[in-house]
């Protein structure tokens, strides 16, 4: 007998992988160059030229059996300490190698955290809307409870009274992702110290640590002067979950990490449960290469002039048409108010009408939004936009 559970979520159409594979297959009918597709957060810009070099020197210098043979669980205790230095230098705040646990990415990092905060089967994990959408997947399916604060529309910042409402005697953490996915929006330190405030008032309250879980995969790519704020400086019981996968273009090499602070309520023992975690998921050792490139490039600045003009393009233009959206400093996203507020709707049109693929909000948690990736060529960007004008024509003739 095969898992039911797992098969209905093996076989459940993600609407954005739906989009994308009726872009490819569109494409094939009218041609690529006639399909405008925003749905997927792949990477556009490519890895450094470090990556590429390192990659290249490590397979001519070292050999083929270390090279690509097993790691320690946790990772190459040399790639945990380099790796812990440079964070170190970058934060201004204390971290050893040994705070550091490799991960194939940002996804098994957070499920091997979640794995390890979900205690008891009461136990629940808080998102705050708009949110990555796996969340829910890798929370129902690791042993908690997935509870949803609903969104603040207008700054995507945080709704605070809901948040404080949210959080009862079972939640175990709180998932803060910023830059954000699907919104662009960057907490500012303010949010972040709410937060921080909500929660240790909530510790108080209930006994035990309630954890933030800060997925950071977009922590690089903010724009202009916009600073994403180092959250375990902020409120001590933080665990940070990384990835490689959009910082470095690297996202197929599966390579990131889970950190947590060594002031973190009971941090050896989360460490060792998150050890727990990845072993029985089979995750342990993430790629030897990969971390290897790691340790040698930690510190390259990906080159997001391109995202920025993308994002300056795309924003600049929709706004003007007249789109409502928040500025987003960060990540390659914008998330455009709906404009007659039905996003399945809208985004059902600008497919069949336009050849537009954009993902409707409710994926995230916010129905009335659209996402529109723009980690896209800047060309198809420029290609797009009469499409969008002529749907708010559309719209506005339908009155
Ligand atoms: N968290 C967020 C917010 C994401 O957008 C993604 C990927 O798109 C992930 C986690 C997973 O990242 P990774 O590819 O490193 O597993």
């Amino acid at each position: 007998m095969i898992n039911q559970k797992l098969y209905e979520i093996g076989t459940e159409p993600s609407v954005i992988r739906a989009l994308f594979a009726y872009g490819l297959e569109k494409a094939k009918e009218i041609g690529g160059e006639n399909v405008y597709d925003y749905s997927l957060g792949n990477p556009s810009i490519p890895a450094p030229e470090k990556v590429n070099e390192t990659i290249r020197c490590l397979t001519e210098s070292v050999d083929s059996l270390s090279l690509h043979g097993y790691s320690m669980a946790a990772g190459f205790e040399s790639v945990r300490k380099t790796v812990a230095d440079i964070l170190s230098r970058r934060f201004s705040f204390p971290i050893r190698g040994r705070d550091l646990f490799f991960t194939c990415g940002a996804a098994p990092a957070l499920i091997s955290v979640i794995k390890a905060l979900a205690a008891e089967a009461s136990s629940e994990i808080i998102a705050i809307a708009p949110y990555f959408s796996e969340y829910k997947y890798f929370v129902e399916n690791n042993g908690a409870a997935f509870k949803v604060v609903p969104p603040d529309v207008e700054a995507f910042q945080v709704n605070y009274e809901a948040l404080s409402a949210a959080i009862g005697e079972h939640t175990q953490a709180v998932i803060v992702n910023s830059p954000n996915n699907p919104s662009g929006v960057v907490y500012t330190e303010q949010t972040l110290r709410k937060i921080g405030a909500i929660l240790k008032e909530k510790e108080e309250q209930y006994g035990h640590p309630v954890y933030i879980i800060a997925d950071e995969p977009y922590r690089e790519l903010v724009y202009g002067e916009v600073t994403v704020p180092f959250i375990p400086a902020i409120y001590e019981n933080t665990v940070v979950c990384y990835s490689y996968s959009k910082s470095l273009s690297l996202p197929g090499e599966r390579i990131g990490y889970v950190y947590i602070p060594q002031n973190c309520a009971d941090s050896e023992v989360l460490m060792a449960a998150v050890s727990g975690a990845a072993r029985i998921m089979g995750h342990v050792c993430p790629p030897s290469l990969f971390q290897r490139v790691v340790e040698e490039c930690a510190d390259e600045k990906p080159d997001l002039k391109a995202y920025e003009e993308n994002r300056n393009l795309l924003y600049n233009s929709l706004t003007e048409m007249g789109y409502e959206c928040a500025k987003p400093d960060g990540a390659f996203y914008l998330f455009v108010k709906a404009p007659n507020g039905d996003d399945r709707a809208f985004s059902e049109k600008a497919k069949l009408d336009y050849n537009l693929l954009v993902v409707p909000g409710a994926e995230f948690g916010c129905p009335g939004f659209l996402r529109l990736a723009y980690c896209v060529s800047n060309d198809m960007i420029r290609r797009s936009l009469p499409a969008f004008e002529k749907i708010l024509k559309d719209y506005s003739e339908e009155g």
